[in-house]
């Protein structure tokens, strides 16, 4: 019995196979190197480069590895990106995602945990947002988890596929080894830990007239180990025969731009200069998560609550990974 994780050289992924591994279970990798990196992959782990949508080599891995479960990382994930190139992210996210449910149906392999988005919801009604929230996507990205969401219930429906589909809220945070290090950079935790460092001259600040407290954008930061947790759970859920279930990762609390920028001075010590920009098309100004029901399907306790503990642990990563993975970075087969 073995668990087949996608994308396991990206940074989600990466802590994922991590927590397995400490865990005692049975992994193995499949990652197209195409934005990962060498140096997340965990050696003990056996490793396959190539892409999720090929049939046969899914189905060659599972029967070889004796895989009965799947945790589906590998998908692209720059929102921005998906506005200018949309194919990209259809053909990478929803039919390579089909060629993988094939591959793995083939080998008999029916439990699948799918990493979701709170960007499946679009633009909130209400906040804090639960699972019954409307989802009308407002960009390619949102869409292409959002069909991956639907083809999931028709195959549970048609073919007993079982899945759990956890819609993230703002991941962040590392463990000692394994970090988030993205070429290019877009996300707020690391932009402003390498302002701290000097690695970048300024944090831009995008947009200071949000309907907010202090005008800036209002997220849910929740903790790279806590969010694999869920996945470890929802891997139990389903090998105990639990049914098919979409649940929201978050911590249910928001912080504002500016309030990370703070939180992350007082963590570094650092001065942290800020440059107000425009607002990023697309960006809704508050995206708060309930989490209860992970609670209380899943029983997900979180270890870090706290935004200032999540910035530390991103800080002592980026301290100790001054280069992330280094710039040979890419991910070769093993
Ligand atoms: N943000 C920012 N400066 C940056 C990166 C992000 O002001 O360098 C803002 C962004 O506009 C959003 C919030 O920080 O309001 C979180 O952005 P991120 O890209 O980390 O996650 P998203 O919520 O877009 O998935």
């Amino acid at each position: 019995m073995a668990t087949l994780v996608t994308g396991g050289a990206g940074y989600i992924g990466s802590v994922m196979v991590e927590q397995l591994v400490e865990a005692g279970q049975d992994v193995v990798v499949l990652d197209d190197a195409s934005r990962g990196h060498a140096g997340a992959l965990d050696e003990s782990v056996p490793y396959y480069d190539g892409r999720v949508g090929d049939r046969a080599l899914v189905a060659s891995i599972c029967r070889e590895h004796e895989v009965d479960a799947c945790v589906h990382f590998a998908a692209l994930a720059y929102v921005g990106e998906s506005v200018t190139e949309p194919k990209l992210y259809f053909q990478n996210n929803v039919a390579e995602g089909l060629g993988l449910l094939d591959g793995l149906m083939s080998a008999g392999v029916k439990r699948f945990v799918f990493s979701s988005t709170c960007a499946t919801y679009g633009e909130p009604v209400r906040v804090p947002i639960d699972e019954s929230h409307p989802q009308a996507p407002v960009n390619p990205y949102g869409w292409s988890k959002l069909f991956m969401e639907k083809i999931l219930s028709s195959y549970d429906h048609a073919y007993g596929l079982r899945f759990v589909a956890l819609r993230y809220f703002n991941a962040a945070g590392a463990t000692k080894k394994k970090g988030e290090h993205h070429d290019p950079e877009t996300h707020l935790i690391p932009n402003v830990l390498a302002a701290a460092a000097g690695r970048r001259p300024y944090v831009s600040v995008f947009g200071d007239d949000y309907p907010t407290p202090d005008g800036t954008c209002v997220r849910d930061y929740i903790h790279v180990t806590d969010l694999c947790t869920a996945h470890t759970l929802a891997l139990e859920h389903l090998r105990g025969g639990g049914q098919s279930e979409f649940i929201n990762l978050g911590n249910g609390h928001g912080y504002s731009v500016m309030e990370v920028i703070e939180t992350a001075r007082r963590v570094t010590g650092r001065e942290i200069e800020v440059r107000m920009e425009p607002a990023r098309p697309g960006d809704p100004a508050r995206l708060v998560a309930d989490a209860t029901k992970a609670r209380e399907v899943l029983g997900w306790k979180t270890q870090y609550p706290e935004l200032e503990a999540i910035v530390r642990t991103a800080w002592e990563w980026h301290e100790a990974h001054p280069e992330g993975y280094g710039t040979q970075g890419q991910a070769t087969a093993g």
